[in-house]
C-alpha cells in the first residue's frame, strides 16, 4: 500500500486541530500507521524543507515550525500522495477550495495548519526523515473491503 507523510504544524497543533485533521483523514479511509507528537530538532526541518532552504520565505518557515511542537504521521492507503494533497488544499489558504483542511481551517499562507508530501518520492524521504521502518504499524482496518472494490 502506498504511504505518505503529513505533519500537523504548530498552529494547528496549538489550535486543537490534531482531532479534526485526523478524522478527515479516517473517515476518507486512509489508515494512520505511525504518529508522534514533537518539537522538531532544527536538522530535521532543514532536511524535511531542503528544497526551500534558499526562499525568502525560509527564515520565517524555519522560526514557525520550531515554534511548537509538531504532530507528525504516516498515513497508508491507494494513491495516498494525491489524495492526501487533495484532502489539504492550496498552499495559500486563500486559494484552498471549501471542503479542504486549508480551505477549511486556516486564512494565512505562513500559518496553513498541514505539510503533506507532494509525490511518492518524497512521501519516502520524508518519512525516513522522521520515522523508523519499526515505527510503522502494520495492522487492517475492519471496514477494509468496504473502502476497496
Ligand atoms: N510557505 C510560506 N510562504 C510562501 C510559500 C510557502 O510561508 O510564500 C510555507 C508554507 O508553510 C508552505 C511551506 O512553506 O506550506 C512549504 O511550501 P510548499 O510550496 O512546499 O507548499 P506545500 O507543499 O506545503 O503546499
Ligand atoms: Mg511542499
Amino acid at each position: 500500500m502506498d504511504q505518505t507523510f503529513v505533519m500537523i504544524k504548530p498552529d494547528g497543533v496549538a489550535r486543537g486541530l490534531i482531532g479534526d485533521v485526523i478524522a478527515r483523514l479516517e473517515g476518507k479511509g486512509l489508515q494512520l500507521v505511525a504518529a508522534r507528537l514533537e518539537k522538531l530538532p532544527e536538522k530535521r526541518v532543514m532536511e524535511q524543507y531542503r528544497e526551500h532552504l534558499e526562499k525568502p520565505f525560509f527564515p520565517s518557515l524555519r522560526h514557525y515550525i520550531t515554534s511548537g511542537p509538531c504532530f507528525l504521521m504516516v498515513w497508508e492507503g491507494k494513491n495516498v500522495v494525491p489524495v492526501v494533497r487533495t484532502l489539504v488544499g492550496a498552499t495559500n489558504p486563500a486559494d484552498a477550495a471549501p471542503g479542504t483542511i486549508r480551505g477549511d481551517l486556516a486564512m494565512d499562507i505562513g500559518r496553513n495548519v498541514v505539510h503533506a508530501s507532494d509525490s511518492p518520492e518524497s512521501a519516502r524521504r520524508e518519512i525516513g526523515i522522521h520515522f523508523s521502518p519499526d515505527n510503522l504499524c502494520s495492522y487492517r482496518r475492519a471496514d477494509e473491503t468496504f473502502l476497496y472494490e
